[in-house]
């Protein structure tokens, strides 16, 4: 809401201006002085001596104060009647002077004074606003003038009016009333130091209705600076934490690294056929699981900085683990539930190249047999999905730390015969394939090691000569 406050000692010339000001920026005027005005008239009118406490107060409960637009002019009605004329009797000032000093009053009708600035754009004059009524407005004046210019005004204007008074009545009067107004024990009437002072003694209307239009602008314009001071603020606070993090982000990093090194210093494998894995493309990579520390030469020797690890989500619940295991390319999923999130960043890989490590067991092999657990699905489904090759790979036996543990890369091979079927009735068959594959790479890799003695080439040459049998053996056959 728009909240113009106006304070200032009588005859400033604060409803005037504040009229134009308000109609200049097409909003509500609200006089609060005539408020006082219509309860100091509803005193009189009772009969009732408008200064005394006890006489005022009880009279507050039959007070009832609305609004008539009249000409394009909001006019002031007591109990439905307009009295805008009566409220201007010169009398009336001092009687609104007195009953203004009645606390009682002061809370009844600031209570409605703050009712419509709440719900209304206005400019709002009178002694109590900038200090007691509004204090947070944004836009807050005090119009003052010399008392002699006050009263001169009011003077003229009263004689304007076919009133009969004198100038001096008139001054004293004044007087009087701003020493009522500067001096009463609850809400007087003061400048507080966020009111803007216009001292309107030498100056036109008009040059007070431009300075006060002027500083409304200008206090626009500071708070859009600082709005955008604001802005500039939080971007630079973001900037700084970016940088923050991504300091952090070395560091982990760096972390990574070594552990990325070292996993392949001390998880001591000899990996046979390496060249089967496919290089800069997307890769669905499995292996049978022994140990924690199994995808330590898979992620340091072969998936390399761009590939990624599905790892059970209990493993990175520290947050260091969990972001250096972010670093090594670690995407957590939760085991036994649709963990959408993981399922969604499997796929966003592939779909960026980039290779993934499953262990399709979903757990280790804690009885270190060299046979397979059964498969979980997941793998089949996502090679589908990505029409990512799968890249089998085989670990001879149980793993570990300082052994000389053996890793066998198979052949890629892809599912594209069931590419065009609906995943949901594919997947168990598509997991017996990849499953059948890896015991195609039990077999070879038992060869390699208990056969060929974990010799590639003694290896190549049985393979051979395998053949050869083969080709023989058919050729025998035909
Ligand atoms: O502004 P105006 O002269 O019409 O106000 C009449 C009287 O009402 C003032 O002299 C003042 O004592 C009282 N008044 C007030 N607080 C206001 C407005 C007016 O006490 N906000």
């Amino acid at each position: 809401m728009i909240n113009i406050a106006i304070d200032g000692p009588s005859g400033a010339g604060k409803s005037t201006i504040a009229k134009i000001v308000a109609k200049t920026l097409g909003i509500t005027y609200l006089d609060t002085g005539a408020m006082y005005r219509a309860v100091a008239l509803h005193v009189i009118n009772c009969g009732k001596n408008p200064s005394v406490v006890e006489e005022v107060t009880p009279l507050l409960n039959d007070i009832n104060i609305s609004y008539i637009k009249v000409n394009d002019e909001n006019q002031i009605c007591l109990n439905d009647n307009n009295v805008s004329e009566d409220i201007r009797r010169h009398e009336m000032s001092k009687y609104a002077s007195e009953v203004s000093k009645i606390p009682a009053v002061r809370l009844f009708l600031v209570d409605m004074q703050r009712k419509i600035a709440q719900s209304t754009d206005v400019v709002l004059d009178g002694r109590d606003i900038t200090s007691y009524v509004l204090p947070d407005a944004k836009y807050k004046f005090y119009l003052t003038a010399k008392d002699t210019e006050r009263a001169k005004r009011r003077f003229e204007e009263l004689q304007a009016k076919g009133q009969k008074v004198s100038y001096e009545q008139i001054l004293a009067d004044v007087r009087d009333r701003d020493f009522n107004d500067m001096n009463r024990d609850f809400a007087p009437l003061k400048k507080t130091d966020d009111s803007f002072e216009i001292d309107s003694t030498d100056m036109t209307l008009q040059q007070v209705v431009d300075t006060i239009l002027a500083k409304v602008d200008e206090i626009n314009k500071k708070e859009k600076l600082s709005q955008i001071k604001d802005i500039n603020t939080s971007v630079n606070k973001q900037i700084k934490n970016n940088r923050k993090k991504t300091k952090h982000g070395w560091f982990y990093k760096g972390i990574a690294n070594f552990v990325r090194w070292a996993m392949g210093a001390l998880w001591i494998t000899k990996i046979y056929f390496k060249d089967n894995f496919p290089k800069n493309s997307k890769a669905v990579v499995i292996c049978n699981h022994y140990s924690a520390l199994d995808p330590c030469v898979i992620i340091s020797k072969l998936l390399g900085k761009n590939g990624k690890v599905v790892m059970k989500n209990e493993v990175t619940q520290n947050s260091f683990v969990a972001k250096v295991a972010k670093e090594l390319g670690g995407i957590s999923v939760k085991r036994g539930e649709a963990d959408v999130n993981a399922v969604k960043s499997i796929l966003g890989a592939l779909n960026k190249n980039q290779p993934v490590l499953i262990f399709p067991e979903g757990t280790r092999n804690k009885q270190n047999t060299k046979e397979l657990l059964p498969f979980k699905q997941g793998v089949a489904t996502f090679a589908i999905k990505a029409k990512a090759p799968i890249v089998p790979m085989l670990y001879y036996k149980k793993t570990g730390i300082f052994k000389r543990n053996k890793l066998m890369v198979g052949a890629p091979f892809w599912l594209d015969e069931f590419y065009d079927k609906k995943i949901g009735d594919v997947r168990e068959e598509a997991t017996q394939v990849i499953f059948d594959k890896m015991q195609d790479l039990r077999k070879e890799i038992d060869i390699l090691v208990e056969v060929c003695k974990g010799s590639k080439k003694r290896y190549l040459k049985y393979k051979k000569n395998q053949s050869k049998e083969i080709c023989a053996n058919v050729g025998e056959g035909r």
